[in-house]
């Protein structure tokens, strides 16, 4: 356990975070997280060798060692448990990593996909969708 993860695992719980879309680009997975007032993209990679996942977020910039709160939430509803991500030193295997990635689509919320319009390329994994980043610039 570690208390600068936890505290993040809670705040990914306990604040109003809302994923609201998902990509599969290059060899990732691609989410963006509408955080407290900004939008942030958390990106894991299918690689076991590349984790920590990354995201875009300034605490993530500082301490690229941690899981954010954004990485926390996403992992938290692909089935990650509360004690790998209060775990700063968890280093899922590359058979884990496949199985979260499966359950990506879950990680985004349900409501938001009508809202949002086109959500075509939820759960279409291995297909590489086209990265839409400058509409949220
Ligand atoms: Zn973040």
């Amino acid at each position: 356990m570690n208390k600068l993860q936890e505290v993040r695992l809670e705040r990914a719980k306990e604040q109003d975070l809302r994923c609201f879309r998902l990509r599969f680009v290059d060899d990732a997975a691609r989410f963006s997280v509408m955080g407290l007032s900004d939008i942030y993209e958390v990106e894991i990679s299918q690689d076991a060798e590349l984790w920590p996942p990354t995201c875009t977020c300034a605490d993530n910039a500082w301490r690229p060692e941690l899981l954010c709160k954004h990485i926390a939430l996403v992992l938290h509803r692909m089935g990650a448990s509360d004690e790998q991500l209060s775990d700063c030193c968890w280093e899922p295997s590359q058979s884990d990593i496949y199985e979260l990635l499966f359950s990506a689509p879950e990680a985004v919320d349900s409501e938001s996909h009508s809202s949002e319009g086109s959500s075509g390329d939820i759960g279409s994994l291995g297909h590489s969708a086209p990265t839409i980043l400058s509409e949220f610039r």
